[in-house]
């Protein structure tokens, strides 16, 4: 078999390599030297999910990781189209079991004017970078001696380039070879002839970015530069690379540029809700919306919402009485996003006013039949419980005058809110004539705490009911404020 003959040329080899070996892979770095065909197809089955580490610290064959090897082709293709090309249909053109059948598309040409259809074998022929990888693995850790007994580091063996074959027969075909651009290697690698005629390119960093590429996209939480460049980070990978070849295959039609995970990133808002132009005069319990998110101002007119958008925003806020106001804002990250709204009265607006009219500081004791006055002209009668009524009032600041013959007429002030049941109620003094006595004193008939205050012969008197060990009271009959 003219295969047995090559072996016993290759074991002539071994004794020559050793001698011109030198350690630490610093040889021709271009060089592989092997033994036997290192891509025949072997019995080792790998189990799926295998890697190309398994391959090389299981098997004394690369054909385990040929299902990648082609991927990584394929992918080489991609980036540098029309570079690679089949030789399995020249005619004459016999390929080893292992080898694969692209090669470069000069080389390819040169080898089809050399052998013009006369049958040669091809042994091996381009290599991608998972099979140099295996190759290398055994070289460096003295595995599958018989097979392999110097190889180049990944990214480095012409093989990886397209340009190189290795052909059994060299003798018969070197001539012819090497008149169409072949460069014979000579006795360090007899078989190995390098194309270096028209249309030779060195693709080898291209065929380890055609690995990176595709390591990339089927790991994007792990990428890895796309440099070519064969290192520590790019080994790793390649040795915990599926041999069966990746989920995600070649792509000519480029990555997708990988969409960034946004970064959920939330903001507060803060403002505060009031009237008119006067940003102390809160509104309380105004809806605030912003998107999808509300919330309700506090008895403050505050109102602070979370989880919004950065961005431009629409700040709504609403409230019964009230026309609905928006601002807008652009909200942003490491700052303190405020958002005030003014809020304007609805014209026409109202609210309930209703209180009890009442003798003295007692609010129990109240007074039937009291007129009550509004400043808006409206009017009222006190029911038998001394509490009046009006449905709708103007909002804004109203003062409630009540009188009733006997009492002294009193005012109150008060702000009607729109919307909601007010509070106006007045506590009336008995006796006109005690203030005319008084003169300016209006708080005669009164109770301040245990101080009670009345009029006695047009003189105001002033009783601290606490040194009698009594307190302050209105005398139900007669209206005045005393001691009891
Ligand atoms: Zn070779």
């Amino acid at each position: 078999m003219r295969r047995a003959s090559v072996f016993a040329l290759f074991a002539l080899l071994v004794a020559c390599t050793t001698e011109v070996t030198v350690e630490g892979g610093d040889h021709d770095e271009d060089e592989d030297v092997f033994l036997s065909d290192p891509d025949l197809p072997d019995r080792m089955l790998f189990a799926a999910g295998a890697t190309v580490g398994d391959v090389a610290r299981t098997a004394c064959s690369t054909a385990g990781v040929k299902p990648l090897a082609q991927q990584l082709l394929a992918e080489v293709n991609c980036l540098r189209p029309d570079t690679l090309t089949s030789i399995a249909s020249i005619p004459g053109v016999s390929l080893g079991a292992g080898a694969l059948p692209q090669l470069n598309v000069g080389a390819a040409r040169g080898l089809r004017a050399a052998n013009r259809g006369e049958a040669i074998t091809i042994s091996s022929s381009t290599r991608a970078t998972a099979q140099q990888y295996v190759l290398y693995y055994w070289y460096q850790h003295g595995r599958c001696t018989s097979v392999v007994s110097l190889a180049a580091k990944p990214g480095r063996s012409n093989h990886e380039s397209g340009v190189a074959i290795d052909v059994p027969s060299y003798s018969a075909w070197k001539s012819r070879l090497t008149a169409q651009g072949f460069r014979w290697l000579g006795s360090s690698d007899v078989v190995h002839f390098d194309y270096q005629g028209a249309g030779a390119v060195d693709i080898r960093s291209l065929a380890v970015k055609a690995f990176q590429r595709l390591w990339n996209r089927n790991h994007p939480s792990d990428r890895i530069a796309e440099d070519g460049v064969w290192g520590d980070a790019t080994a790793s990978r390649m040795d915990r690379s599926p041999a069966g070849g990746f989920a995600i295959g070649p792509s000519c039609s480029g990555d997708p540029t990988p969409t960034p995970t946004p970064t959920p990133t939330t903001v507060s808002l803060t403002g505060v809700i009031y009237e008119g132009s006067d940003t102390s005069a809160r509104v309380a319990g105004a809806t605030v919306t912003v998107g999808a998110r509300s919330t309700t101002a506090s008895a403050d007119g505050v109102y602070t919402l979370t989880g919004l958008p950065t961005g431009a925003v629409t700040i709504t806020a609403s409230k019964s009485g009230y026309t609905t106001a928006t601002v807008d804002r652009v909200l942003a990250t490491g700052v303190d996003n405020w958002g005030s709204v003014s809020l304007t009265r609805a014209s026409g607006a109202t609210g309930r006013l209703v209180g009890v009219i009442y003798r003295g500081t007692d609010a129990t004791a109240r007074i039937a039949g009291a007129t009550v006055r509004l400043s808006t002209g409206q009017t009222a009668t006190a029911d038998a419980s001394g509490l009046y009524t009006f449905p709708a009032v103007a909002a804004g600041a109203v003062t409630i005058t009540a009188s009733k013959t006997g009492f002294t007429t009193r005012s109150v002030t008060r702000t009607i809110a729109a919307a909601t049941e007010n509070w106006g109620s007045v506590g009336l003094s008995t006796g006109a004539a005690l203030i005319d006595e008084c003169g300016d004193v209006t708080a005669a008939g009164t109770c301040d705490g245990a101080i009670v205050s009345h009029c006695d012969g047009g003189r105001l008197v002033q009783v601290d009911c606490a040194a009698s060990g009594q307190t302050c009271g209105i005398d139900a009959d007669e209206g005045y404020a005393d001691c009891q």
